[in-house]
């Protein structure tokens, strides 16, 4: 069941979630694997991840960069 969707900046594909997601929580786009960060609940808006810890441990682990 989709609870909540939102388009991710990087691809620009819709993203189906089946939970919303609360605000700073990360995802990663399962189209493009870019790291994104929750910046809105209602609606569900999807920004880069700006955390650079988090970032930098997630990217390192995925070999995006
Ligand atoms: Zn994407």
């Amino acid at each position: 069941m989709i609870r909540s969707r939102a388009k991710c900046p990087a691809c620009k594909k819709i993203i189906d979630f089946d939970k919303r997601h609360k605000v700073r929580e990360f995802v990663t786009c399962p189209f493009c694997q870019n790291i994104l960060e929750v910046v809105s609940e209602h609606p569900q808006k999807l920004d880069w991840a700006e955390d650079p810890l988090i970032v930098s441990s997630l990217r390192s682990r995925q070999k995006l960069y």
